[in-house]
């Protein structure tokens, strides 16, 4: 029982900050495109928001439902190493940010098809179904939600990206951040990590 509460508050929180950073960004459709990373995030109050979104082969080197326990492991390896934010994400240290909560997903879903309607399907689905599918057909995101409490926001200047070093095969991140003083966009590449904030 314990649980399934604490699941439910986990999948609430994550649609209250997916809602929040959206809606902060009016963040578009992104494309499906191995090796490339979205990341959006937003500083409100003291509260910064951040959000991955990622083909599944940049983690976990394929994108079907794992169907046996190699690729459950892969899975969930991937999704472990997607929650340790320390290593994926460093923040200048005058702005005191601490890590809050962590979500991270395994979203499928099938060419064509909304990944919305399928979040929540995801453990319904007969891998019977999807065993004679061609590899090329079936594709799969993974949705990363990150939240940091902030002790003094003003002093955020610097969030510097560590994917590249967790997943070499990510060779772009392209970014879009709503701050206090306007919005920022561009993208990252393994060379070029840090986001200027200021
Ligand atoms: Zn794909």
């Amino acid at each position: 029982m314990k649980y399934i509460i604490r699941k439910i508050c986990a999948l609430t929180a994550t649609a209250v900050y997916g809602t929040i950073v959206a809606s902060a960004l009016h963040a578009q459709q992104t494309a499906h495109e191995h090796g490339a990373v979205t990341l959006n995030f937003a500083l409100d109050g003291r509260q910064l928001l951040m959000e991955i979104r990622s083909p599944a082969i940049n983690f976990f080197g394929f994108e079907h439902a794992p169907s046996n326990d190699e690729d459950k492991k892969v899975v969930e390896d991937g999704l472990t190493k997607l929650k340790s934010s320390a290593t994926l994400f460093a923040i200048n240290g005058e702005a005191g940010c601490e890590v809050a909560s962590v979500d991270a997903e395994h979203v499928l879903h099938e060419e064509h098809e909304e990944h919305e309607e399928h979040e929540e399907h995801e453990e319904h689905e007969e891998h019977e179904e999807h065993e004679e599918h061609e590899e090329g057909a079936m594709h799969s995101e993974v949705i990363a939600n990150y939240l940091f409490e902030c002790l003094i926001p003003d002093e955020l200047d610097a969030l510097t990206v560590l994917l590249y070093e967790q997943f070499p095969t990510i060779d772009r991140i392209d970014y879009r951040g709503a701050l206090p003083g306007g919005q920022v966009s561009g993208s990252l590449a393994p060379e070029v990590t840090t986001i200027k904030l200021k």
